[in-house]
């Protein structure tokens, strides 16, 4: 996803329009401006307005907006073991959507149609891999960061050989361009897997749902057609039993996770705490009640966090979980790698401007991997600790947790703060 948006979006801005794009994966070539009838993908991102933006700069916004996706403009979080609760709502922003649902496949489709317009000069590579890199040495980049007159090198598995001014690696969390350019990554296994599945619910919807469960959040957003995406974090056997359960079974299991546990509800310390103008007391919404599971049976990813100490060399970039892959908690993911493209696209086309090489190191650490990890290693922090401030079910830090839920809720200009950095602001 991030590497053909990535792709798309140089080819939509009029400095890099013209740059010579080779883009190769290893999988066979998806379906170009997918079809939207049938069940929903299983695979899906929540996308912030911000990565709406670079979608509509890439021109596949169209074909991803409402009834192709759904947009949601009202969040509810809670927490199994406390009672406390927040509500976000789009309005309080004055947006109409806080988000979208969009299957990822649909994004892939929507940017491989714009890909094969005709006059479009990229080059696609399908079932084609890397086998070897040789970029220049950083002694070669120069005191004044140029990156000289070598260019990278890549010889493909089919054998063929490409060179490159500047190599983008954009494949995934497993990265294998991360590997040949000797970037090293820290972090940990969480010890969790996503389970990720499409129901059916009672009552159609636009709000994400979210409860804190002892074993990890469980979320359920609205996908397209009235349907609902279902992303649980839990343990690697519960997500067996979850994966194995018939389609009833699963639904029950949905129902009892987001109904079961403490009735939320205000706070009485906090009643009263909002000043004037600053919205009403809303009370807590119970979520709509599933009914079954439908399309694809459910499947379960394990999690990581995980970050590259550097995402750039001479004539080489990192993008998207190449660079960072984090929890699914607050569905930053594919958000993080679209901020990633916007920063390189404008990199590259500032290089184009002023005439510079593209694979300059200096302009690279500067305008594209200094500004990225400040963005990612912020919100890859903000991720990590909100899923350890969930953990616990009892205690002090599980009191305080319900009383940090309401006190957020009850203070509109903190809690925007907070619902603004999410939507990407
Ligand atoms: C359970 C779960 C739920 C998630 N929910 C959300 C969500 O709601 N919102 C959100 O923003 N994010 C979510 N994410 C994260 C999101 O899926 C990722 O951030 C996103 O897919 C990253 O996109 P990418 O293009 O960087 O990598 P990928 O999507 O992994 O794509 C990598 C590409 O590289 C190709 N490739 C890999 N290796 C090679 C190779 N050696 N040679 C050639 N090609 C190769 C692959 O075929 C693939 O096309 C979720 C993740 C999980 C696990």
């Amino acid at each position: 996803m991030v590497g053909a948006a990535l792709a798309q979006a140089l080819r939509s801005n009029p400095w890099t329009s013209e740059l010579r794009l080779v883009l190769l994966d290893r999988q066979g070539q998806p379906e170009a401006g997918r079809s939207w009838q049938g069940p929903p993908e299983l695979r899906v991102s929540t996308v912030t307005p911000a990565s709406v933006a670079l979608l509509q700069q890439a021109q596949v916004w169209t074909d991803l907006q409402p009834p192709r996706s759904a947009g949601f403009n009202r969040m509810q979080v809670w927490d199994w073991a406390g009672s406390g609760y927040i509500q976000y709502s789009a309005s309080e922003v004055g947006l109409q959507h806080m988000g979208y649902v969009v299957e990822n496949s649909m994004i892939q489709g929507a940017l491989l149609k714009q890909l094969l317009q005709p006059g479009n000069t990229a080059k696609l590579m399908f079932k084609e891999s890397v086998s070897q890199m040789t970029l220049p040495p950083y002694s070669q980049s120069g005191l004044n960061g140029q990156s000289g007159n070598a260019l990278a090198s890549l010889q493909l598995e089919s054998g063929r050989q490409v060179r490159a001014r500047l190599v983008v690696g954009a494949d995934g969390a497993q990265s294998h361009m991360r590997s040949l350019a000797c970037l090293r990554t820290s972090g940990w296994a969480y010890g969790q897997h996503g389970v990720v599945a499409t129901v059916r619910t009672d009552v159609p919807h636009s709000t994400a749902w979210q409860r804190f469960l002892p074993r990890g959040p469980l979320a359920l957003l609205p996908v397209r057609d009235g349907l609902s995406s279902v992303v649980w974090t839990t343990s690697p056997r519960h997500a067996r039993e979850l994966t194995s359960a018939s389609p009833l079974a699963f639904a029950l299991a949905v129902n009892q996770a987001l109904s079961g546990g403490a009735t939320p509800a205000r706070n009485p310390l906090l009643a009263g705490v909002r000043g004037p103008g600053q919205g009403s007391e809303r009370p807590f919404h119970a979520p709509p009640q599933v009914v079954e599971s439908v399309g694809p049976s459910p499947r379960s990813f394990p999690l990581h966090l995980r970050h590259a100490g550097r995402y750039v060399r001479p004539r080489f970039a990192l993008v998207g979980d190449a660079a960072h892959a984090v929890h699914p908690l607050a569905g930053q993911g594919v958000n993080l790698g679209f901020g990633d493209v916007g920063a390189l696209v404008s990199t590259l086309a500032h290089a184009v401007e002023a005439g510079r090489d593209i694979g300059e190191l200096t302009l690279l650490e500067e305008m594209y991997e200094r500004p990225r990890q400040r963005a990612n290693v912020s919100m890859m922090a903000a991720l990590d600790a909100l899923k350890r401030v969930f953990v616990p079910q009892t205690g002090l830090l599980a009191t305080a947790r319900g009383l940090g839920l309401d006190a957020l809720n009850a203070f509109p200009l903190a809690k925007n703060r907070v619902m603004m950095y999410a939507m990407g602001e």
